[in-house]
Parts: C-alpha cells; sequence; structure tokens
C-alpha cells in the first residue's frame, strides 16, 4: 500500500508566544519542523505535503532543500483549508493519506505503524489516548462531571483512504472541522476506527512545551598542543603557572583554554578557533585566551545556548600541576558561568613518553556540554 503524508503547518503557533512560528523553534539541533518530517521516514511513505504558514515560504523552502519527497503547499486561512489545498498535491496511485499536525514531533514509530496497518484493516485510522484527569462540563452557572472512561483525547496521525478523504473535503465545500475525523464522519457516514496512540506525541503548543523541546544537550570535544621554550609565561585556564618554560602561540598560548573554546565550538557545530581568530590576524597577538573564550561563549549566547559543564585533561609532564586545579577549575566556572563542580580538569604525565614526555610541549583533550537557554 501507498501512503502519502500531509503536515498541517499552516499557523503561527500563536500560543507558544515565541514572536515566531512554533515550527521554526530549535529543536535540539534541528527545527520543529524537521523533527516531525522525519517522524515519516517508513518504507510505504512516498511523499510528504508540508501546508506551510505564506510567511515562512522562504525559511521553509531552506529547511527542506534536498530532500526529494517532499511537496511543498501554501497554507490557507484555516486548518481544513490548508488541508485541502495539500490534498490537490497527493499523488493520483496513492492509496492512504496519513494528516499530521506539524507540531506533533514526538510520534512514536510504532504508533505510526499501528496506525497504518489499522488503517488497512478497517478503512480508516486516528490515533487516541486515555484522558488522565478527571474531567467536568461547563454549562451557563455550574460544572457536572464526566466519567471519564467515556472520553477519550484525539491526536494525529489521522489517516483515511485517498479517495473518501479528498471526497470528504470537497462536500465540505470550505466549511472548517476542528479535526478531519469530525470532517470524515459528517460528510463519508462511516465509523471513525480509533488507534491507541502515545502521551509522547503531543502537540507543541505552549512555551513549557517549547522548553521541553529544547531539553536536548549538546556535546563536542577539543584538542590543542602547544610547543614548550623559554623566556614564555606558563598560562593554563587563565592562571598563570609558576615554572622554567611558557607555551609559544600567535596568543598567550593558553592550550587548556583553546581545547575548551574548539570543545564549544564542536557542540555548536561551529568551526574551529584557528578558523575563528586566525594567527595571522594581527588583533590576536598576545592576545588573552579568556577574551577569545569570552567571544566564544558569546556566540554561544546569541544562539541561545549555554556550557552546562566541561571536562578536560591536560597531558604535561612538568610541572605538577595538582596544586593549581583548585584555581584554574574556579577561574573557567567563573568566566563560563557555571557552578565549580561543572568544570573538571584532571592533570596526567605520560610516563616520560611521547612530545609531552620530552617536555618539548603541552597537549590538552577536552569535552563540553552545551544546555539551551
Ligand atoms: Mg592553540
Amino acid at each position: 500500500m501507498k501512503f502519502d503524508v500531509i503536515l498541517a503547518c499552516g499557523g503561527m503557533g500563536e500560543r507558544c508566544c515565541l514572536g515566531y512560528n512554533k515550527l521554526l523553534l530549535n529543536a535540539g539541533g534541528t527545527t520543529l519542523l524537521e523533527k516531525t518530517i522525519n517522524c515519516f521516514c517508513h518504507n510505504d511513505i512516498s511523499k510528504i505535503i508540508v501546508a506551510y504558514n505564506a510567511n515562512d515560504k522562504a525559511t521553509v523552502e531552506s529547511i527542506v532543500r534536498g530532500r526529494d519527497n517532499i511537496i511543498l503547499c501554501e497554507g490557507g486561512a484555516s486548518r481544513s483549508q490548508s488541508i485541502s489545498n495539500a490534498l490537490k498535491c497527493v499523488e493520483e496511485d496513492c492509496d492512504f493519506v496519513i494528516i499530521h499536525d506539524g507540531a506533533r514531533c514526538f510520534l512514536p514509530k510504532e504508533c505510526l505503524e499501528k496506525g497504518m496497518q489499522n488503517a488497512i484493516a478497517y478503512g480508516n485510522s486516528v490515533l487516541y489516548v486515555n484522558s488522565v484527569d478527571s474531567l467536568r462540563i461547563l454549562d451557563a452557572d455550574r460544572s457536572q462531571p464526566i466519567a471519564r472512561s467515556k472520553i477519550v483525547r484525539v491526536q494525529t496521525p489521522q489517516i483515511f483512504k485517498k479517495d473518501e478523504i479528498v471526497k470528504a473535503y470537497a462536500l465540505a465545500d470550505g466549511n472548517d472541522f476542528s479535526d478531519d475525523a469530525t470532517l470524515y464522519e459528517e460528510y463519508i457516514q462511516k465509523p471513525i476506527h480509533l488507534t491507541y496512540g502515545s502521551e509522547e506525541n503531543i502537540k507543541v503548543t505552549t512555551p513549557s512545551d517549547c522548553k521541553n523541546l529544547n531539553s536536548g544537550l549538546l556535546i563536542g570535544n577539543g584538542w590543542d598542543t602547544h610547543r614548550l621554550d623559554f623566556g614564555r609565561k606558563l598560562i593554563l585556564g587563565g592562571v598563570q603557572i609558576p615554572h622554567d618554560k611558557g607555551l609559544v602561540a600567535h596568543s598567550d598560548g593558553d592550550v587548556l583554554i583553546h581545547a575548551i573554546t574548539d570543545a564549544i565550538l564542536s557542540a555548536m557545530h561551529e568551526r574551529d578557533i584557528g578558523v575563528l581568530f586566525p594567527d595571522s590576524d594581527d588583533r590576536y597577538k598576545d592576545i588573552s585566551s579568556v577574551k577569545l573564550l569570552q567571544e566564544v561563549l558569546n556566540l554561544a549566547k546569541s544562539k541561545k545556548l549555554a556550557v552546562k559543564s566541561v571536562s578536560a585533561v591536560i597531558m604535561a609532564q612538568k610541572p605538577k600541576l595538582s596544586p593549581h586545579i583548585p584555581a584554574i577549575q574556579s577561574n573557567l566556572a567563573n568566566i563560563m558561568g557555571t557552578e565549580e563542580n561543572c568544570v573538571s580538569i584532571s592533570a596526567t604525565t605520560t610516563e616520560k613518553l611521547g612530545m609531552a614526555g620530552r617536555e618539548e610541549g603541552i597537549s590538552v583533550s577536552s569535552v563540553a556540554v552545551l544546555r539551551q537557554l
């Protein structure tokens, strides 16, 4: 059987109070819209028709560029109008149409598959969940309880035979319905087959839903090495360490901050410190690496990201770094605005092996975890 998908993306998501369309919200490195599209990677699904809001045409086009299974279709003034427009893009030879809210990006794969199987078996399939809250109905001057067992909450996807849903929308002739199941029942006069969905399958609607969407963490790693030589200060994590040699660099050579900065850039999917602050640029000559880190933290802030934790290992034969670790951790936590226990720095010798073991240089390996603001 061949299925096409229609994603209802015609609204603006004003209840999220974002000031922009919620479908464009960053959802852990991707947009909410892409996350929803990715729910429909399935062998029996041919095309995904995105009924978008005309205000976001250029952004939506850039999001789906390169995906040849996506058809873009301008939405309408109401949800029903958007679906009606999208139905005109459904392929001639498709058997079923899956209609889904663009903001339900957590659809579990097993729910989609169960819905598709039941649509084949029963002619249509609509996902639902039970109500966990007690319910009351409001009338003019009082409220009355309703038996919870008699109520279900209807979700999407809602799946129909192509010919029937096309006919139902033609008969509706612009009349608006809150969901497709109601419209189908009204004009096709066949019962709806309910398929149990999932509490995970929420429609991102409120500011708190948006916050949950952004709860994912980003991770990056960084590595740096600098040569040791006489006549230079040894600075690690912004702290000057007494030693007869220091690290040679265009900047102050703070190899620890460089590795941490690269880890933060990596977590943001940005290029590395050498690209952002090239050693051919005189502005960075002998600059304190703390300033470079601060610039990268500002970049993170502009992307609504902040450092959650950092871990780094310094590989140095000499000097003995253990007594300086608390001061380094404290200084880095202060710069990055994190709790002190979120910065973990350790030091190791390399048993006199290799470049670090011969005291020719110092290397640092680092991992950074970023959270969404
Ligand atoms: Mg460096």
